[in-house]
């Protein structure tokens, strides 16, 4: 339980690490931004990554994400995976990956694996092999060590420890891990936006190399990317039978820097962007989109307006409401409760969208303190019934 720096208040769902509670951060966004920049500074600072995106003015520019660096000579990006060597930008082109792979057998339990071919054949035969889960395949899994945000509960933080560990693996040698039964390709991190044109060339070259067969290519990102790179990307996952996987974090630009040390305006840009281009293909569906609820501060009123927005390209747009897990500097909160995920879920269907999701049930836990006393006064209703998890 932590107090809020701003009103005072003791909660339990405030965490220490930003001693800010959410009710503040959405009255006065403004006024805590150097506050909260200190907090994400802090973060980096242990894992030895840039404080803050550079600003150097005989810097290169790099227009790879929202970040928009001006790396000086010697020194990297904000990612820490972009360097500026000898004048030259050096890290992500399809050269140099900085990033570990896998196969996963399918289906998956990929953000999407509950409406993509692998997990449904759904577009069976033109985009899937089989009329059902892709039993007997597998997706060539991509996980790029680096990321343009720095969310504090990352749930995948360990890519932090080798963002500056060089380049890895060319695209052509990736690419030459697709065989006769890999039957997706899914980049996401970290997130694949600092190394997209490695992503994109990968790409190109597997399926190349795989034509007339089925070989679809996903991305799962926060959607920072430039919009040129996005398009490229959409292309390809539009023309595989692939998707965009969009991480909507939350709708208040407070409460998404609070949490991410970034804006939401480019992600909810480039989704627009995306969700436009995915109409073309509605089926398998060409964009998904995936929200975390951390506690205390990814609430219904995150949920709603961020499913209304995905609601207004199309109601059909998948929507996956994730459970939280506590991790890194978000470790003082608890897990995402049954209750909390059961009015996000009917907050997401009042607003219109038909095809939700909750991923990770295996992580819901009990009541949050503030539930259970509700309860106990008889004025708990909202989520404690029976609703079904899907709809
Ligand atoms: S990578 Fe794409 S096709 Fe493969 S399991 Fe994930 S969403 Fe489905
Ligand atoms: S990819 Fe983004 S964070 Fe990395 S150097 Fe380029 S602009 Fe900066
Ligand atoms: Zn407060």
């Amino acid at each position: 339980m932590a107090r809020c720096g701003v009103c005072g208040r003791r909660a339990p769902l405030t965490t220490s690490s930003l001693g800010l509670c959410v009710g503040c951060i959405r009255g006065a966004p403004a006024d805590l931004e150097v506050r909260i920049a200190k907090v994400h500074a802090r973060s980096r600072q242990f894992f030895h990554l840039p404080q803050e995106a550079p600003r150097g003015p005989s810097g290169i520019r790099c227009d790879l994400c929202v970040r928009q660096c001006l790396i000086p000579p010697g020194e990297v990006g904000y990612c820490a995976v972009r360097q500026n060597i000898g004048g030259r930008l050096r890290g992500g082109s399809p050269k140099q990956g900085n990033l570990s792979w896998y196969y996963d057998p399918l289906p998956t339990n990929c953000v999407a694996d509950w409406v993509c071919p692998a997990g449904t054949g759904a577009g069976h035969p033109r985009w899937a092999y089989r009329d059902g889960p892709e039993y007997g395949y597998k997706n060539l899994a991509v996980f790029y060590q680096a990321c343009s945000f720095n969310c504090l509960g990352c749930q995948n933080w360990h890519y932090r420890e080798v963002s500056r560990s060089g380049p890895g693996v060319s695209a052509a040698e990736l690419a030459g891990q697709v065989d006769a039964r890999t039957a997706c390709i899914c980049f996401f991190g970290g997130d694949p936006s600092p190394q997209l044109p490695h992503s994109l060339a990968t790409s190109m070259l597997a399926r190349r190399r795989a034509p007339g067969r089925v070989l679809r290519v996903c991305w799962e990102t926060n959607g920072a990317m430039h919009p040129r790179l996005l398009r490229r990307a959409m292309r390809i996952a539009l023309e595989s039978g692939g998707c965009i996987k969009f991480d909507l974090k939350a709708w208040n630009d407070g409460v998404h820097r609070a949490l991410t040390g970034c804006s939401n305006r480019r992600t909810l840009e480039n989704f627009a962007l995306a969700a436009e281009m995915a109409r073309s293909r509605p089926d398998p569906p060409a964009v998904v989109v995936s929200t975390l609820l951390v506690p205390g501060y990814v609430d219904v009123e995150e949920v709603a307006p961020l499913a209304r927005f995905i609601a207004s390209f199309d109601p059909g747009i998948p929507y996956s409401l994730l459970a939280f897990h506590p991790q890194l500097s978000l470790h003082d909160l608890p897990v995402t409760s049954i209750q909390h995920a059961e009015r996000a879920l009917a907050a997401a269907k009042e607003a219109g969208l038909t095809r939700i999701h909750l991923g990770n049930r295996h992580l819901l836990g009990e009541p949050y303190e503030l539930e259970r006393r509700s309860r106990i006064a008889g004025v708990g209703g909202q989520g404690s019934g029976s609703r079904g998890w899907s709809a």
